[in-house]
C-alpha cells in the first residue's frame, strides 16, 4: 500500500491509541501488549509497535497495519476502512460516484437517514417528548444518543426513504421495512408507535434500532420492545448498546456495568457512569464478553436488593465466570431498576456502581443471612446454595478460595466440601472458538534460524554490517528470506533506522518482514548485546549449513569409492577437505 493517500492517513494516526479504543494494552519494553482481540486467549500474545505502527499476534499469527487492524475488527471491507480512517486523520477523499457504493454503505446510509426521520419525529410529537422527560431524561442525554419516535403509522418512514431515493429492497434489506405477505410490492415500516434507541457499531456508526412502546396499554397485543433483525451489518451477537460511548470510559475505569434496557443505559450515563452498555434482543453473549475482555477484567452487573434469580443478569454473570472475568453485584433497592434509581437519586446508583462487591461475596453474605450454620439441615442448605456458584467459578485458585472458606464456616474438611462440589460441576463443552490453535509443522532450527538473522538485519542497524563478506546462499536458503536480504543490501545504508528498512522491503514481503522483527524483538528483549546474538545466530546457521554440505558429500564419496570412480573420488575429497577447513573456522 504505498498510495500517497494512505501514507498520509498513517503518518496522521497513530496505531497505539487507534487499537486502545479496542484493547487494553500494556508497555512491553518498546512496544505494547495485550490480550488479542483475533484469538481467544489468557495470556497476552498480541503486540503493537509504535515505532512501526503495525501489530502482530503471536498466537494466531494475524498482523498487519492499522488499516489492517479496522478491517479484521469491524469486519470490513478495504474501501470501508480507507473511508473510515480518512474522515480520523481528517484527509480528504475524492468523491465518488453513489453507485459505485458498497451495498454495506447503503446499509449504512439508510440506517443514519432513518434516525435523522426518527429525531425529527421526537421533536414533533411534544407528548413522546414530555414522557422521556417524565422518565428523568434530559435534553441533552436525548440528543445524544439521538433518541426518536417511530410514528404510529405503517409507511411514514417507508415513504420518507423512497423519497430519498432508498429501494424497496434496501428498506427491506436493513430491517426497517417488512414486505407485506398479503400485498405484491407492498412494504410497511416494522417499528410504529415506538421510541427509537439506535444502536450504533464501536465506531459509532448506526447499525440498528430497538424500539420501545410508547404508551403502553393501548394496544395490548404489541411487545413491548421491538428491535432490528439480523443485517448485513447488525450482528446481534456482537453489538452492545452504547458501546461506542462506553468504550473510553470502561479502559479507563477498568470496569464494565452492564444492565438490561437501554433505559438504564442511558440513565445510567446521565449518571455519570459512563461505563454502561446494554444487549438488545439477545441474552450477553461469549462474543460479547470476548470484546468486552479486550478492555477490562471487571464486569458489574445489577442486581435488586431481594431477588437474585434466574435473571438474564445472572446469566450473563455465569457466562462471564467461564471467561475468568472478575464478576461484581452493584445492589440496588429493592424492585427497581437502574433508571428508576436513577431517576430518584443519581447518587444511589453511582454509589451502587463505586460499592459493588464481588459476586461470590454476595452469595456468601446472603447464605449467612439465609442458614443457620449451627444445625446439620442449616449448614446443608447453605451448601446447596453457595455450591453451585462455586462451580461455575472457572479460574482453579479462585475455586480453591471458596471452598476452603465455605470449609472454614461449616467447620468440617475440605475434602467434604470438595466431594460434594463435584455433584455440581458441569461438563461444560469448550466451544470451537476455545480451542488452541496449531503452531504449524514445527520449524527446522535453519529455518528458525534465518528468520532471526535477517529480523535482527532489520531490527538493529548494529548488527548489519555483521552479514557483509558472508555467502547470502549460506545465510539465506530459504524463500523469501534471500528476496528480501537481496532487495535491501544493495541500496540499504546500514544506518537507517527499522522503519526506513522495512519501507524498503518489497510490498509483498512487508508483513512478513514486520512479523519476524516483531519475533526477534519479543526474543531478544531482555539480551543485553543484540549484536552478539546476531552474530552466533550467523555462526550457528552457517555451521548448520556445512554440516549439511559435508553429509552430502561423505555420501557421495562412498558412491565414488563404491564405483571405483577414481577421478571423481579425486575431487570429491578435495572439497570435502575445503569444506571442513570451513567448518574449523566458522
Ligand atoms: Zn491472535
Amino acid at each position: 500500500m504505498s498510495d500517497p493517500v494512505i501514507q498520509e492517513i498513517k503518518s496522521r494516526l497513530d496505531i497505539v491509541p487507534f487499537v486502545q479504543q479496542y484493547v487494553r494494552l500494556a508497555k512491553a519494553g518498546v512496544n505494547w501488549k495485550g490480550l488479542c482481540p483475533f484469538h481467544s486467549e489468557k495470556t497476552p500474545s498480541f503486540i503493537v509497535s509504535p515505532t512501526r505502527q503495525t501489530w502482530h499476534c503471536f498466537g494466531c499469527s494475524r498482523g498487519g497495519d492499522i488499516f489492517k487492524f479496522l478491517m479484521e475488527t469491524e469486519n470490513l471491507e478495504f474501501r470501508d476502512a480507507l473511508k473510515q480512517l480518512a474522515e480520523r486523520a481528517g484527509v480528504e477523499l475524492k468523491r465518488e460516484d453513489p453507485r459505485l457504493r458498497t451495498e454495506r454503505e447503503r446499509m449504512y446510509a439508510i440506517s443514519e437517514v432513518a434516525a435523522g426521520f426518527f429525531q425529527l419525529q421526537l421533536a414533533k410529537n411534544p407528548a413522546v417528548f414530555d414522557y422521556l422527560k417524565r422518565r428523568g431524561l434530559t435534553d441533552e442525554t436525548i440528543t445524544g444518543f439521538r433518541i426518536g419516535y417511530a410514528p404510529d403509522s405503517w409507511d411514514s418512514l417507508w415513504n420518507f426513504l423512497r423519497a430519498k431515493e432508498f429501494s424497496a429492497d434496501e428498506f427491506v434489506a436493513s430491517g426497517l421495512g417488512i414486505r407485506s405477505e398479503k400485498r405484491a410490492d407492498s412494504y410497511y415500516d416494522r417499528f410504529r408507535n415506538r421510541v427509537m434507541f439506535p444502536i450504533a457499531d464501536a465506531s459509532g456508526k448506526i447499525i440498528a434500532f430497538s424500539g420501545r412502546i410508547f404508551e403502553r396499554g393501548k394496544k395490548t397485543d404489541e411487545p413491548k420492545y421491538v428491535n432490528s433483525p439480523q443485517t448485513m451489518i447488525y450482528d446481534k451477537s456482537r453489538a452492545l448498546f452504547a458501546f461506542d460511548k462506553a468504550k473510553d470510559a470502561i479502559r479507563k475505569k477498568n470496569r464494565v456495568v452492564v444492565v438490561e434496557g437501554q433505559m438504564d443505559v442511558v440513565m445510567s450515563h446521565q449518571a455519570g457512569v459512563t461505563e454502561t452498555v446494554a444487549v438488545s434482543g439477545t441474552a450477553l453473549t461469549a462474543r460479547h464478553l470476548e470484546q468486552l475482555r479486550r478492555l477490562t477484567d471487571t464486569l458489574v452487573a445489577s442486581f435488586d436488593a431481594d431477588e437474585a434469580g434466574e435473571t438474564a443478569t445472572k446469566r450473563s454473570l455465569d457466562l462471564a465466570a467461564e471467561l475468568d472475568l472478575n464478576r461484581k453485584v452493584a445492589v440496588i433497592p429493592k424492585g427497581k431498576d437502574p433508571a428508576d434509581a436513577v431517576l430518584e437519586n443519581p447518587e444511589v446508583w453511582v454509589k451502587a456502581v463505586d460499592e459493588s462487591v464481588s459476586i461470590m461475596d454476595f452469595f456468601l453474605g446472603r447464605a449467612i443471612k439465609k442458614y443457620s450454620l449451627k444445625t446439620p439441615e442449616g449448614k446443608k442448605d447453605f451448601s446447596r446454595y453457595l455450591l453451585p456458584e462455586v462451580s461455575k467459578i472457572g479460574n482453579q485458585i479462585e475455586k480453591a478460595h471458596w471452598v476452603s472458606k465455605m470449609a472454614e464456616l461449616l467447620g468440617v474438611k475440605e475434602d467434604a466440601v470438595w466431594a460434594e462440589l463435584k455433584r455440581y460441576e458441569r461438563v461444560i463443552d469448550q466451544p470451537s472458538s476455545f480451542s488452541v490453535e496449531s503452531q504449524g509443522a514445527p520449524k527446522l532450527k535453519t529455518h528458525k534460524l534465518e528468520e532471526r538473522i535477517l529480523g535482527g538485519y532489520l531490527l538493529y542497524p548494529e548488527a548489519r554490517e555483521l552479514l557483509v563478506g558472508h555467502d547470502r546462499l549460506l545465510l539465506f536458503a530459504i524463500s523469501p528470506h534471500g528476496e528480501i536480504f537481496e532487495a535491501l543490501a544493495g541500496a540499504a545504508a546500514l544506518a537507517d533506522d527499522v522503519t526506513a528498512m522495512l519501507a524498503r522491503v518489497p510490498e509483498e514481503w512487508r508483513d512478513y518482514a514486520d512479523r519476524l522483527i516483531f519475533e526477534v524483538e519479543a526474543l531478544f528483549q531482555d539480551v543485553k548485546d543484540a549484536r552478539a546474538e546476531i552474530a552466533a545466530c550467523i555462526r550457528e546457521v552457517e555451521r548448520e549449513r556445512v554440516k549439511e554440505r559435508l553429509i552430502v558429500l561423505a555420501e557421495s564419496i562412498s558412491e565414488a569409492e563404491k564405483a571405483s570412480d577414481l577421478a571423481r573420488l579425486q575431487t570429491l575429497l578435495q572439497e570435502f577437505k575445503q569444506v571442513a577447513e570451513i567448518l574449523s573456522k566458522i
